[in-house]
């Protein structure tokens, strides 16, 4: 068929890892068997029906922005080429550039390991030193239909093409389908790397077949592809999937599923150190707090619109004794529940119902990652019962006061304000009430322009049931994600038929105010991990200090100290194993522990430890009390914040 390059030496997929040392030539320009640079066109790489289109363009005069996208577009391209050479049976995608490089998508007889990237990049590069111009040409709808026989994707491509809107691009000996918008020739394409390979469907649908994505990064000079590489470098770094399992604190099973997170002991205490914090903060500030069950009738999610506006996010029902059951997906309807308990009077507003409430959410498979979007979750949720729109104000300003105090103490500040709206033509996403709409988003408005909080709104964002204000971070992957929310509702109200005593006597339907604010733990402690690196301050640290005795006899002393600082709950561990004292210095190191105590004879003696602090090093001899009290002045200070 056409855009093979027939008779290329087969590749032999990789049994030595010297794929190098069997394919050389890398960036050099001598073609590795130049009799084949023939064209499968008599017409030099293009059909005869095919008419050629001018292209040329100043590189130089054009928006950087501009460049990059062509050099990206372009080196798609030559990854494809280089593909049907590795597999002319491979069967070719699509090749979008993307803002750091390039990906084309391939249907290949095998998954492609890491020496196969390393062939077809080098593969590129005798394209690039070819300096091969890049021509476009129209076809008619028929010779494209011939020339990409053998090219479901494509064929499926023209489907949506009409005749006389159908262009190619030729470089060289391989044509592809294509808009157009390359750089001039083969070399202009600016320094780039083929970074890794992902699974992706055809057209993003997993009813259609599962294809292999193979990114590239991109960028004009090799300072610039260095820099982003030191940038992915930092986030593998500090990637919490990693650190997680390095320092115990969580684990992902495929026993258990994915999504679902299995939190080990030093998981669990951080857990509990943020929920006990979060829940004191919140009985400072009026709250009352919950236990409401994860599983109700589904008729319980049909009445609120989770079933139609949720559904897909949802487990599937269960069914016992007749009854149809749901894991739910939100905290909103059960805390609903304990609101209508019983009938209030104006005089107890604001209502405010807390609980670290636990939802099951069936997320695409594609996008469960780590402990940061998880399908089984607990989230620091509320619902703050009001009586009028001033009072919503009130309490939202209150959210926010409570956020910013929570990211002082918590050390964040990468973060920035979004106001999440609905989009007026999606009805089916969004309750159609547009006065509902319109009154949220303006009281939203005024109290973030009120506290003076810089924000941007972002349409299409909003909660199905109203517009909210979405804390926004950015994690080490670079990626931006929600944290905190507030949302404004006025439609579970009246949803649930909602009411209470008003001073007049009469019947008034409440306002509710939904709220998260440290997330859920998972993402929560998911971003701390990549904020701290793992180093987390001493109040969250699973292990706060580590007793090192020297040798044998100096258990009993060591545990001694590990009593001194126990009585204040403070979390300390003896290493007694039989291990060397540096070996356990090192360990002790690499678990990130806040602080070592070491002690020996002169230390049993004098009532001291030998002090090393994380990231200090070495202190000297230290008097035990004098320790006790650094450590729990340091493990208290946070409340000060
Ligand atoms: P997202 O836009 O991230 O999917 P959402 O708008 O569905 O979130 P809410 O229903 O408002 O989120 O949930 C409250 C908070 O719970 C979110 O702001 C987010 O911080 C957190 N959260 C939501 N989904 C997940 C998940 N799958 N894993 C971990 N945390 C989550
Ligand atoms: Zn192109
Ligand atoms: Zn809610």
């Amino acid at each position: 068929r056409a855009i093979r390059s027939r008779g290329w030496p087969r590749y032999r997929p990789p049994r030595s890892p010297c794929l190098r040392a069997e394919k050389p030539g890398g960036t050099t320009s001598a073609p590795l068997v130049p009799a084949l640079r023939r064209s499968p066109h008599p017409a030099g790489g293009f059909p005869a029906m095919a008419t050629p289109i001018e292209t040329h363009v100043d590189l130089a005069s054009l928006p950087k922005e501009e460049r990059l996208a062509r050099m990206r577009h372009s080196a798609a391209h030559l990854l494809a080429e280089a593909m049907l050479e590795l597999f002319p049976d491979a069967e070719l995608g699509i090749g979008p550039p993307i803002d750091t490089g390039f990906y084309y998508d391939f249907r290949l007889p095998r998954s492609l390991t890491p020496e196969d990237l390393a062939w077809l990049e080098n593969r590129m590069r005798e394209s690039v030193a070819r300096r091969l111009p890049f021509q476009m040409a129209s076809i008619s709808r028929e010779e494209a239909l011939e020339r990409w026989k053998n090219q479901p994707f494509k064929l499926d491509l023209l489907k949506d093409l009409e005749d006389g809107a159908i262009t190619q691009c030729t470089h060289g000996n391989f044509t592809d389908l294509c808009k157009g918008g390359h750089v001039n020739h083969t070399g202009e394409i600016g320094a780039f790397k083929l970074t890794s390979v992902a699974g992706a469907y055809w057209r993003g649908s997993e009813k259609n077949p599962q294809l292999q994505r193979v990114y590239g990064a991109l960028f004009e000079t090799e300072e610039e592809l260095a820099a982003y590489e030191r940038q992915l470098e930092e986030a593998r770094r500090r990637d919490h999937r990693r650190i997680g399992k390095e320092l115990k604190i969580f684990e992902l099973f495929d026993e258990t599923g994915p999504g679902h997170v299995v939190w080990l002991p030093n998981g669990a205490t951080i857990r509990r150190e943020l929920q006990r914090w979060m829940e004191d903060l919140e009985l400072e500030r009026g709250y009352r707090h919950v236990v409401t069950p994860a599983v109700s009738k589904r008729q319980l999610y049909v009445k609120s619109g989770h079933w139609d506006h949720f559904h897909d996010a949802m487990y599937p029902v269960m069914e016992r004794e007749g009854e149809e059951y749901v894991l739910r997906p939100m905290n909103c309807p059960s805390h609903i529940m304990v609101f209508a308990s019983e009938l209030h009077s104006y005089r107890e507003f604001p209502i405010r119902i807390a609980e670290f409430g636990n939802m099951h959410r069936w997320e695409k498979s594609g996008q469960v990652s780590g402990m940061s979007r998880v399908r089984i979750m607990t989230l620091n949720d509320a619902h703050i019962f009001c009586t009028d729109p001033a009072m919503v104000e009130a309490e939202v300003e209150g959210v926010l006061r409570l956020m910013e105090h929570a990211y002082g103490v918590l050390g964040l500040r990468n973060y920035r304000y979004r106001l999440s709206l609905a989009d007026p033509d999606d009805k089916e996403k969004y309750v159609d009430n547009p006065e509902m709409w319109q009154q949220g988003e303006a009281l939203l408005r005024r109290v973030l322009d009120r506290l003076g909080l810089n924000y941007f709104p972002a349409v299409g964002e909003a909660a199905f049931y109203g517009p909210k204000i979405d804390v926004q971070f950015m994690t080490a992957a670079g990626k931006e994600e929600t944290l905190s929310t507030i949302q404004v509702d006025f439609h579970f109200p009246r949803q649930f038929g909602l009411e209470y005593i008003g001073e007049d006597g009469e019947r008034h339907q409440p306002i509710i105010v939904h709220r998260g604010v440290i997330s859920t733990l998972e993402r929560m402690v998911a971003l701390l991990i990549e904020e701290y690196e793992g180093n987390f301050p001493l109040w969250l640290a699973p292990v706060q200090a580590v007793v090192i005795p020297i040798a044998d006899r100096h258990q009993p002393y060591a545990r001694e100290v590990a009593g001194a600082l126990r009585q204040y709950r403070l979390r300390v561990e003896v290493d007694d194993r039989n291990e060397r004292m540096n070996a356990k210095i090192r360990d002790a190191q690499l678990q990130k522990v806040p602080y070592m105590l070491i002690v020996g004879d002169r230390e049993a003696e004098a009532r001291a430890v030998s002090l090393r602090v994380r990231g200090e090093g070495d202190q000297g001899s230290v008097p035990l009390a004098e320790v006790v009290e650094r450590l729990r002045r340091e493990r208290d200070e946070r409340l000060l914040v």
